[in-house]
């Protein structure tokens, strides 16, 4: 059975750079950007978007609530070649409410 297919969007410009995100994800989606935002900050970002399974470890464990996951709607079995595979919005369900 394929794996679970998930996304996360973070709210990079509320993203305090703490890395909490980064060690919980189990498939080590996740990276701090070498850019910074407005407050300075290396933010989150997706940077093996391929390995997200949708868990919400990250949008649970980020104590400024910046993550939002998503994960594939049950029986959607394409994923958008134009994004690479991620999902596209019409296929994702929000597991967290941010
Ligand atoms: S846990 Fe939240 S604040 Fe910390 S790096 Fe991740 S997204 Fe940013
Ligand atoms: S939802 Fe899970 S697998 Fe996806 S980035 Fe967050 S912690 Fe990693």
């Amino acid at each position: 059975m394929a794996k679970a297919k998930g996304a996360i969007v973070v709210d990079t410009a509320r993203c305090k750079g703490c890395g909490v995100c980064t060690t919980a994800c189990p498939t080590k989606v996740i990276e701090l950007a070498a850019e910074v935002n407005g407050k300075g900050y290396h933010y989150a970002y997706m940077a093996n978007p391929d390995s997200c399974i949708g868990c919400s470890n990250c949008g649970i464990i980020c104590p400024d609530t910046c993550i939002t996951v998503y994960r594939a709607k049950a029986g959607a079995t394409a994923l958008c070649k134009t994004h690479k595979g991620n999902l596209v919005t019409h296929e994702r369900i929000k597991i967290n409410e941010r």
